[in-house]
């Protein structure tokens, strides 16, 4: 058992003892960070006889949604606001007492998607919480939530995990080597669902391939580069332009993780700090020797593509424009 925010736990666990709890929260960070786990260790803090045990009856059933006084609320597959009818449920249910122990939990899963509406409805549940009751909203954008809402809920930051301990929860969870486990966590920026998400996108094996080509970048032909890339980058994702698109942003940001690799050892960075560090990258890296102008170069490169992006370029045009200009910066023709 992972814990979710050990140090915002703790906060909580304090404003318990010290009666100083709110009866709503909002808790906010981006996509993956961990706020429904956290959510889920605060729901076991309030219903728990032990305070959250992890270990006993009460805490098993809160995990599998069978707890009287636990409740989470949220969007059906396919809608895409948080209907009333859902709000509405919540506030038939929160006046009621406990039905198993001393205090009831419901948790409001991406609450920005309410709608003006069901908003109105949950303000008149935070106007006058029940006693005993607990809300925590959870939210990747707390900015679109209305004043009213923001200022009757206390607000916490789900802060990004670390690094070693997203990898560690990989290496466990999906059986994964050191190398890719550190890799994915490292790219997740504090998100383990973001690194399970880069995991099911197969990032470490595309990374494998972009450090092969990068190796023979200098006697590529670039269009055959550039025809590799496309083919890739559409076997990949389904047949529509919008998205080879994405595809092709999400390798620009795999591919900038080797050059931002390049900047550091240029900078003189310990190998610890990079993306890679493997014998394959860390064999390339001393090979090309890149200088750190070279390889700000690339970066650039990348953002300028991602930019093509954003404005829909012909995606074709596109790969074949990138993979001449990053042959050219490979064989240092740069113009
Ligand atoms: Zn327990």
């Amino acid at each position: 058992m992972f814990s979710s925010a050990p140090l915002l736990l703790d906060t909580f666990r304090h404003a318990r003892q010290s009666g100083r709890l709110a009866h709503a929260y909002i808790l906010f960070g981006p996509a993956g960070i961990g706020k429904k786990a956290l959510a889920f260790d605060l729901a076991r803090l309030l219903l728990c006889p032990k305070g959250g045990c992890n270990a006993c009856d009460v805490c098993q059933r809160i995990k599998t949604f069978n707890h009287a006084d636990f409740r989470l609320i949220e969007r059906e597959d396919g809608d895409k606001v948080l209907k009333i009818e859902k709000i509405r449920d919540m506030m038939g249910e929160i006046h009621l007492a406990p039905m198993e122990g001393q205090n009831k939990v419901f948790l409001i899963n991406e609450c920005h998607l309410m709608n003006e509406e069901s908003s109105n409805a949950l303000l008149k549940t935070l106007e006058e919480p029940p006693a005993n009751s607990y809300l925590f909203l959870l939210t990747d954008m707390p900015e679109a939530l209305i004043d009213t809402i923001r200022s009757r809920c206390q607000e916490f930051r789900v802060p990004p995990r670390p690094a070693n301990e997203i990898a560690r929860i990989l290496s466990i969870e999906l059986s994964l080597s050191d190398d890719e486990a550190m890799f994915l966590a490292k790219m997740s920026e504090g998100s383990i669902g973001q690194a399970r998400k880069l995991h099911e996108q197969n990032a470490h094996e595309t990374c494998k391939w972009i450090l092969e080509k990068f190796q023979d970048l200098n006697q590529l032909n670039e269009l055959t580069f550039a025809g590799e890339l496309e083919s890739r980058i559409k076997s990949a994702d389904g047949s529509k332009t919008e998205h080879h698109r994405q595809e092709f942003r999400r390798y620009l940001s795999l591919i900038n993780s080797v050059w931002r690799d390049m900047l550091y050892r240029a900078l003189g960075i310990p190998s610890t700090r990079f993306f890679h560090s493997d014998a394959q990258a860390l064999g390339l890296y001393n090979q090309l020797n890149l200088t750190a102008p070279r390889a700000l170069a690339g970066l650039e490169l990348s953002f300028e593509a991602e930019e093509w992006m954003r404005r829909n370029a012909n995606f074709t045009l596109a790969v074949e424009n990138y993979s001449v200009e990053l042959c050219r910066l490979m064989t240092g023709k740069v113009h």
